[in-house]
């Protein structure tokens, strides 16, 4: 028997966001169902992927996640933008990253006014590299921290529906909506692919 499986779309997609909001648990918990409170010194590999069936077709994901390196990346954007006035090197630097990427992830803390805040900035990144098609869905992650909820629902849905963009919160702690937000996007990928 053949036991190689046929791989009929390989879909790209790309975390962003301020550090500590989740991005790497997220990811974790999604491709290995995995997750760790004290998850400083996890990554090591630049994505996972994971296989599934969307429409009786196999799909690859292929979830890119930043190793920890937003805040510097963002620094020195800033310097550049602000000293050298170009765009040139600040497209150098992150390029890579978003190169044939098919949709993206802007997460934020849902206990962390400030990363939601910073959502403009990184869709601002995001569109000045990506392709003009690219799907991109909003998340306010750590949704098992209620209590502590620094950005109301309304302020992300309102910023979602202005942007074009679709939102949900989850949890990668307790695994709330974190497949369903994997399957919205790359679903909504394969529709327009
Ligand atoms: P990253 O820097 O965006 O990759 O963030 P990490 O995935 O490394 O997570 C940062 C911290 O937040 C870690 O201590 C995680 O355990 C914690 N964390 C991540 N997701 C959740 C969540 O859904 N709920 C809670 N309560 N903590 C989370
Ligand atoms: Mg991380």
């Amino acid at each position: 028997g053949d036991y190689s499986q046929k791989i009929d779309y390989v879909f790209k997609v790309v975390l962003i966001g301020d550090s500590a909001v989740g991005k790497t648990q997220l990811l974790a918990r999604f491709s290995r169902n995995e997750f760790s409170l004290d998850s400083k010194a996890t990554i090591g590999v630049e994505f996972q992927t994971k296989t599934l069936i969307i429409d009786n077709k196999t799909v690859k994901a292929q979830i890119w996640d930043t190793a920890g390196q937003e805040r510097g990346r963002l620094i020195v954007i800033a310097y550049i933008k602000a000293f050298v006035g170009r765009r040139i090197l600040y497209r150098a630097v992150t390029s890579a990253y978003y190169r044939g990427a098919v949709g993206a992830m802007l997460v934020y803390d849902m206990t962390k006014r400030q990363s939601f805040d910073h959502m403009v900035r990184w869709l601002e990144e995001l569109r000045g590299h990506a392709d003009q098609n690219i799907v991109i869905m909003l998340i306010g992650n750590k949704c098992d921290l209620g209590s502590l909820r620094a950005v109301p629902m309304e302020d992300a849905e309102e910023f979602a529906q202005r942007e074009n963009l679709f939102f949900m919160e989850t949890s990668a702690l307790e695994s709330t909506n974190v497949e369903t937000c994997f399957l919205t996007i790359l679903t909504e990928i394969y529709r327009i692919h």
